[in-house]
């Protein structure tokens, strides 16, 4: 199939993919699947609100179900749609900062040929991250909330703009939005450095090489073998590193998106604590997939991020992107009572 001419269902074969990985594959669990636009939290408050009203017409069982997924579906869009706006704000900032310090070191007559300054910033390689995440970060974003037993959220390069959640994670981390918002902005901050692509980039590259050498081989495969292994333990070492690095700056950046979008983060740090138990308990590490799938949750993780609280939180933010925030979903509240009374 040439997926160029049908990109809706290269779109929604990707979206199966998505699903089934964390467990959804059944039509009856594909039907459950919810998605929330942005801005619809509000329209959510309102179903949840005729939701109660119908209440005794239904039996309790079913209801409930739908009740409580409905107010997950709830929490996720409100929460996901402040990080998203937390993340547009920080990125915009560093791509401002980056081009200012760009083009400070340019001549004055580069600065006249807009041709010449734009191909030159578009070879600066920070202007080019902060440009890139800009492309991820911009846009409406959806929310996806997936019944499933495996607890996860996760965002994704192939399929922009939206943040998946699955049930479980609810059910089995997450007690509070503060937790929910770190959790996010953890995933969210993985996606506006770079960390997908530079992934891929780094295994795609591995793989050339090892393809490289085995046709390159004289000895028919016999040197590659040898060769093959230490590639791999390498590569293995490589990756640990790579995601420690990924991990350490997604937790920092993370926390400050949590505190940029008006959440407590100290309160929030909690989920980390919650998850590195979780994984002591069960002496393994939880199927949590994308979510912290290369370097689990630790202690030593936990108290970083406690540490980090202390400077990261909303007082920081008070006059700037948390203020914002609150005017912004205040008065969507506001508006959206009028509407109805
Ligand atoms: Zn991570």
């Amino acid at each position: 199939m040439d997926y160029a001419r049908e990109p809706e269902t290269m779109q929604s074969r990707l979206l199966d993919t998505t699903l089934a990985s964390v467990g959804c594959t059944s039509s009856e669990d594909k039907e459950r699947v919810l998605i929330a636009y942005e801005g619809e939290w509000r329209n959510l408050l309102a179903k949840l609100r005729s939701d109660l009203k119908l209440r005794h017409a239904q039996d309790d069982a079913s209801y409930d179900q739908k009740h409580r997924r409905m107010v997950m579906m709830h929490n996720s869009s409100i929460v996901g749609e402040k990080i998203v706006k937390a993340a547009r704000s920080y990125v915009k900032e560093k791509l401002t900062e980056a081009v200012r310090e760009a083009t400070s070191q340019m001549p004055p007559e580069v600065l006249e040929d807009e041709m010449l300054l734009y191909e030159l910033l578009e070879r600066n390689e920070e202007v080019n991250l902060w440009t890139k995440a800009r492309r991820h970060t911009e846009g409406p974003w959806q929310f996806i909330l997936i019944p499933s037993s495996l607890p996860n959220a996760f965002v994704s390069e192939i399929l922009p703009h939206r943040i998946f959640i699955t049930t479980s994670l609810f059910e089995t981390f997450i007690e509070s939005q503060d937790e929910l918002a770190l959790v996010l902005g953890h995933e969210v901050s993985h996606l506006i450095l770079g960390h997908h692509s530079a992934r891929n980039s780094l295994e795609t590259s591995m793989r050339t090489l090892e393809i490289l050498m085995l046709s390159l081989d004289p000895t028919d495969g016999l040197l590659s073998l040898a060769f093959m292994g230490g590639l791999v333990s390498l590569r293995s070492a490589i990756g640990a590193l790579h995601s420690r690095d990924h991990e350490r700056s997604a937790d920092e950046l993370g926390i400050r998106l949590t505190a940029m979008a008006c959440y407590d983060t100290r309160a929030a740090s909690h989920v980390f604590y919650k998850m590195h138990m979780h994984n002591v308990e069960s002496g393994r590490d939880v199927g949590l997939g994308g979510l912290f799938d290369s370097h689990p949750p630790s202690e030593e993780r936990y108290l970083a991020l406690i540490k980090e609280s202390d400077e990261e939180n909303p007082t920081k933010y008070e006059e700037s992107s948390c203020a914002n925030l609150k005017k912004i979903f205040f008065d969507a509240l506001k508006k959206g009572d009028d509407g109805r009374s």
